[in-house]
């Protein structure tokens, strides 16, 4: 049996997991963290540990679905004590640095990072790439959908699928991204790449990368209808990344999409 922590516990991704992890026969859930509603995490007399450090102490491995803020604690505490677990990352919106702390802590641990856990988006971005690759001359525009709720954006699988199209071109997505347009802007310039949020109701998630060309276009939509699609992914990714060497690793590589 793995003994599965799960970071950010209380959340609408955090509920679900302990639902599924629990049904699950391969895995315990021996360690639950959060910062709010503890409360409720008691009630459900779950193994609620009072600190980061005992939370990482309780469990062999790791998914954390919390915050920006509540992620880089608990990699600077698993730093700090020199714990080291297999952790599955699915929590967005790090910049650039903070992924590169991310990544120094996967020296120590095997680490699987995915903005986005769904197969269906981890192929929509493969595809995404050959499509930018082929339709070399399309305008490429993309716009994510997510529910009033969310803190980020854009959000981090459509800034994935958007480096996707940007590293098929050869191009810095960095330089490349355009994420709101307002006023006299001017024409389109070729390789500028749209990324546009909508907010709204409790749209789970949906992406759209559209490749405009004269004449014709090309849409790739994915629709996410229910969390559990990213809370199943995430669970199947834990159990492929345990026993994985130290290194980053994504959900491609889960799925042996990089193959
Ligand atoms: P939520 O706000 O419902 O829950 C957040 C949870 O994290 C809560 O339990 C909260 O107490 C805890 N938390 C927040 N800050 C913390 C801190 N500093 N220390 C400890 N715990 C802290 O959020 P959610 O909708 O469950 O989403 C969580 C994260 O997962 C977000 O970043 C979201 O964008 C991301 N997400 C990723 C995917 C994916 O497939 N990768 C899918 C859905 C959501």
């Amino acid at each position: 049996m793995l003994q599965v922590g799960i970071f950010g516990a209380s959340g609408r991704m955090g509920s679900l997991l302990i639902q599924e992890v629990s049904k699950d026969e391969n895995l315990q859930l021996s360690s639950v963290y959060a910062r709010d509603n503890i409360q409720e995490l008691y009630a459900q007399n779950l193994p609620v540990a009072k600190t980061i450090k005992d939370f990482l102490d309780s469990c062999a491995c790791i998914i954390d679905f919390s915050s920006k803020e509540g992620s880089l604690e608990l990699m600077q505490t698993a730093k700090n004590h020199h714990i080291y677990k297999p952790m599955v990352i699915g929590t967005t919106g790090f910049s650039q640095e903070e992924f590169d702390m991310l990544q120094a802590l996967s020296t120590h641990c095997p680490i699987l990072y995915a903005s986005n856990m769904s197969m269906g988006v981890a192929i929509l971005a493969k595809i995404s790439a050959i499509v930018a690759q082929t339709l070399k001359d399309s305008d490429i525009e993309i716009v994510e959908y997510h529910h009033r709720h969310k803190k980020d954006a854009p959000s981090g699988t459509a800034l994935t699928l958007a480096q996707a199209c940007a590293e098929a071109r050869g191009l810095d997505l960095q330089k490349v991204r355009v994420s709101g347009r307002d006023g006299i802007i001017g024409a389109r310039s070729k390789d500028e790449i749209g990324v546009m949020s909508i907010r709204g109701g409790d749209v789970v998630g949906k992406h759209n990368v559209g490749f405009y060309l004269d004449g014709e276009y090309l849409e790739l939509t994915h629709n996410a209808t229910s969390r559990l699609t990213f809370v199943k992914g995430a669970i199947c990714a834990l159990k492929w990344l345990a026993a994985k060497p130290n290194g980053i690793y994504t959900i491609q590589d889960s799925l042996g999409l990089n193959a």
